[in-house]
Parts: structure tokens; sequence; C-alpha cells
């Protein structure tokens, strides 16, 4: 969705902390669970320890494959980051409905490979509005992340 949006913090989950920090007026979400179809990245993970989150929990784990592409974080992960912090979120991986997660993720990554740099403008409509976004496209093109 950030990427509709334009705000590449966007993520579904740290938008639903903002939400619900909005309507409780409060930036401490002590005891709250927050529940995602897949394992949050680490802005989300982050937003979510910084809201006092007590709890995760997820439908579907990454797989090697999935962090290796440049649009997810790359070699760290959520339980290495909380395994180091002070304070522990409980992660718990839920894999009753991981077929259905991987469904909803795969529409997603169908929908980035074939609009990787576009710019969405109104509601849904593509297009490449500037030189660096063109620039930005021919980067991963020549030398995509691992
Ligand atoms: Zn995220």
């Amino acid at each position: 969705m950030g990427f509709r949006l334009n705000d590449p913090s966007g993520h579904s989950e740290t938008t639903a902390i903002r939400k619900a920090c909005k309507k409780l007026k409060t930036s401490d979400l002590r005891g709250a669970v927050l529940y995602a179809s897949l394992q949050p990245c680490l802005m989300c993970f982050s937003t979510a320890f910084w809201a006092g989150i007590s709890k995760i929990v997820y439908g579907c784990r990454k797989t090697k494959e999935m962090i290796t592409k440049h649009y997810y974080e790359g070699s760290t992960d959520i339980h290495t980051v909380n395994k180091n912090n002070t304070r522990k979120i409980e992660l718990v991986y839920v894999p009753d409905f991981e077929k259905e997660s991987l469904d909803v993720v795969q529409v997603w990554e169908d929908q980035r490979q074939a609009n990787p740099m576009k710019v969405f403008v109104g509601k849904g409509k593509a297009e490449e509005k500037t030189d660096a976004v063109k620039e930005i496209k021919h980067y991963y093109q020549k030398s995509p992340r691992k």
C-alpha cells in the first residue's frame, strides 16, 4: 500500500498502529496484540516496539526467497532484532492459514513485480512521473539486490 500512496511507511501494520493510537488518543499500546498475514517487516516491528505492543501474531513466515527480493528487508529479520532489544515482543507464528496468507502476499508481489517503480496517481492509475523514478528503475534493472 505504501508505494500506491507514495508513502514508504504506509504498511498495513504501521497504519493500523497509527489509527489505534489516534483513536485511543495515546501512543502507548501496552497489552495490545498486532495481527498480520505476513511476518512484519523491520519498520512495522519497530513501530510496534515503540508503541509498546506486547504480542505480534502472524500467519506466514518470510521464506529465504522472499527476503532476498529487494523490496523485503534483506538479511536481517525481526527475530534477531527482538532477541537484542531490551523489551521483547512475543512473536507468535500461527501456520493454520499460511496458504491463504501466502496467496494474499503473492497477489501483492505480482502487482509489485508488474509495476516495480511506478508512481500511482489517483485510484491506481500508474505512470512514471519523474526522471528520478526512471533512474531508480534503471538502477534496479541493472543491479538487482540479492
Ligand atoms: Zn511493514
